[in-house]
């Protein structure tokens, strides 16, 4: 039996599936979860055109991501598929739809770690890759490092064959003019800070083999300047996977989540004190983030398949899709 359950107020969606133990080490049912980044997303500034726009965006990556684990495919195999998707869409801050940095360019960071082994794979500050989970999860697995950067990150995506794109590719008139409006506001204070991109991607999926693995990708903060990198490619800060606990990703204000190495407090919180995953998430980003007064939120899943979202914002676009099940699709704290 399992049952969903939505509660309002503390931002929370917590997923609870029974699930025997050794079921799991046997054939695991697998799960797929997702976020689109946090922020001020409210009813009143979504047009419920827009609104759609975005649960059919999020609903496909679910099911892309849940086609690839139905048909036997690993847990970081549906990662990247479903991030993919989100990279190729214009609407979030992640491959074809990121922000752009100061200078007019979009420089892309990605993480992605198998919970199996705590292998990881990273990249940040890349140019023009078109699948920048696709570089990560190369990096991953052809490379000995766990983090490349820059124009170095770039030449090991060509020795990889990794796909590239020209900067039109990356054109979208509302990150462009995003940029110009962070210009005009940047002027009252001083530089540097970036504004909030809004649409980071994040999944985490759980395998019929019992593992666990989570990603992260994003083009930043808008206005990003002197190569400013913030948590996504930052492995126990913006990602992490432990089949011992849970896969988590996050979004938010990345300097904070740096600071607070919030992916890996998780599932510290749950190997040290032995919380549950919404226990876990919640001490993170409602106690720990909020205290240091930074803003975002995580995807959590962990190794029996429960889903656990927390947020501090008024909206984190996210769902999920269990084996069998339908997809649930949220956006709103309430
Ligand atoms: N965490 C990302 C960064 O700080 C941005 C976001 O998730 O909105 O680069």
């Amino acid at each position: 039996m399992r049952r969903a359950l939505a509660v309002g107020g503390s931002g929370l969606l917590i997923w609870m599936g029974l699930m025997t133990p050794s079921a799991m080490s046997q054939d695991a049912r697998h799960a797929i979860a997702i976020h689109g980044g946090a922020g001020t997303i409210t009813r009143k500034n979504l047009t419920p055109e827009r609104e759609r726009t975005y649960r059919d965006a999020l609903t496909r990556a679910l099911r892309t991501g849940d086609s690839v684990l139905a048909q036997g495919g690993t847990a970081v195999d549906a990662v990247v598929a479903t991030l993919m998707t989100m990279e190729d869409s214009p609407l979030f801050n992640a491959g074809k739809g990121a922000v752009f940095t100061s200078a007019g360019t979009n420089e892309l960071d990605a993480s992605i770690m198998n919970g199996a082994d705590l292998q990881a794979g990273a990249v940040a500050a890349v140019e023009l890759v078109k699948n920048p989970i696709k570089l990560a999860r190369a990096v991953l697995e052809h490379s000995p490092h766990v983090l490349l950067v820059g124009a170095g990150a770039a030449e090991f995506a060509r020795e990889q064959g990794i796909e590239f794109e020209d900067a039109d590719y990356f054109y979208t008139e509302r990150r462009w003019k995003a940029l110009q409006k962070a210009k005009e506001k940047e002027k009252e204070s001083a530089p540097g800070g970036g504004t909030v991109g809004g649409g980071t991607v994040g999944a985490v999926a759980l395998d019929r083999y019992g593992n666990l693995a989570a990603g992260t990708s994003t083009g930043g903060r808008t206005n990003n300047r002197w190569g400013r990198v913030g948590d996504s490619p930052i492995i126990g800060a913006g990602t992490y996977a432990d089949n011992r606990t849970c896969g988590v990703s996050a979004t938010g204000h990345g300097e904070y989540f740096i600071r607070a190495a919030v992916t890996h407090d998780v599932s510290a919180l749950m190997a040290y004190k032995g919380m549950t995953v919404q226990q876990a998430v919640d001490e993170a980003i409602q106690t720990t983030l909020t205290e240091l007064g930074g803003t975002g939120g995580v995807v959590a899943m962990d190794h029996a398949g429960n889903v656990a979202f927390s947020f501090n914002t008024e909206g984190m676009y996210r769902g999920y899709l269990k084996q069998d099940g339908e997809p649930v699709v949220g956006i709103y704290r309430d």
